[in-house]
């Protein structure tokens, strides 16, 4: 049976990792940590389900607007104000792919002005970060939203910050309409020749970076990219992909639902409008199988496959999720594979 990780006590702290993946956290550190204390430090939770991340209490303290949730098609509301979006990624501004110890994540230059999107519910142009993926132990369920009870086996979340409101990605996370992430779910098909390209490089990148990796970062809090000159770190947790359009990722329709909600992660900022395709996209098993060679562990700890990182779902509460297209019901998503979402 695949096992979900135990981070174990030296590297269960979510703070620096999440520093890495989000920048400084505010607000809902407290929550996380203690997250950390009941689940990932304790070894008899070794075999949780999910990626102790995941597995504590659902929801932030006084938060209201937590993701992911569960898209009700008929609920959805119809909203014609909404424009198309508007996406323009600039291909250059790829840098590299590593394994964060939650999934494999692409970062991109986000200094490259004009790289990223606009229009749909956004307000203002938002810049492309990352884009990594969530994804299951089996075929059954992976995604983190789901629609109408069901789930698909992945499902892809590409980044972006509001470089009009904020100065920088760090200071967006945590900030009111700091956040747009456009989600993507992935279903069992055909083998999607974009992706290709980052499961080519999963091998070099299957173990997380190392405790002491983490410690050596200590002492350089500031710095932007703390693993960038570190040997170990550039051999097995992080890797070159070239240059690379995210937009390949995109189904070629871009009806999408749209609400506001948080991070998934720690620190759970309520920062994020989502912007979720309707369409998925194909990816062929063989494809899907690659992401679980990858391991939660780093190197020269037990080995923990990277299985069920995705998030349980949150409550909508008062929140309506907007549609850019009238028809929401109907066929456009019946590419689940059949779990019903708890
Ligand atoms: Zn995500």
């Amino acid at each position: 049976m695949l096992r979900a990780a135990s981070l174990g006590s030296a590297s269960c702290r979510p703070s620096r990792l999440v520093k890495q993946m989000w920048g400084p956290i505010q607000g809902h550190a407290a929550r996380s940590e203690r997250w950390c204390g009941q689940y990932c430090c304790a070894r008899k939770n070794r075999n949780v389900i999910r990626h102790p991340l995941w597995t504590g209490p659902v929801s932030v303290t006084g938060g209201t607007r937590q993701s992911p949730i569960n898209i009700l098609q008929r609920d959805t509301v119809y909203d014609p104000q909404l424009k198309p979006l508007s996406i323009s990624y600039n291909a250059a501004s790829c840098q590299y792919i590593w394994n964060t110890g939650y999934f494999f994540q692409v970062e991109f230059d986000d200094a490259i002005k004009g790289s990223g999107i606009s229009g749909g519910p956004l307000k203002n142009h938002y810049r492309l970060k990352q884009f990594h993926f969530h994804w299951g132990a089996s075929d059954e369920s992976g995604s983190e939203h789901a629609v109408d009870n069901h789930v698909f086996p992945a499902e892809l979340h590409i980044v972006h910050w509001n470089s009009v409101k904020y100065p920088n990605f760090k200071e967006a996370v945590a900030g009111e309409d700091g956040l747009a992430v456009v989600g993507v779910f992935l279903k069992l098909g055909a083998p999607h020749q974009a992706l290709q390209k980052l499961v080519d490089v999963l091998p070099e990148i299957k173990h997380k970076v190392s405790c002491a990796q983490e410690s050596a970062q200590t002492d350089k809090p500031n710095r932007v990219e703390p693993w960038s000159t570190h040997k170990e770190r550039q051999q097995d947790s992080r890797a070159a992909v070239g240059p690379f359009d995210p937009s390949c990722l995109l189904p070629a329709c871009q009806d999408f639902w749209t609400y506001e909600g948080s991070l998934t992660t720690p620190p759970l900022a309520e920062s994020v409008t989502w912007i979720i395709q309707q369409r998925s996209v194909e990816v062929s098993p063989s494809q899907l199988s690659a992401f679980r060679t990858l391991l939660f562990s780093a190197r020269g700890e037990e080995e923990e496959v990277m299985v069920n990182n995705y998030r349980p779902l949150q409550p909508l509460l008062d929140r309506k999720v907007r549609s850019s297209s009238q028809a929401t019901r109907g066929p456009k998503v019946t590419a689940w594979t059949g779990r019903t979402g708890s």
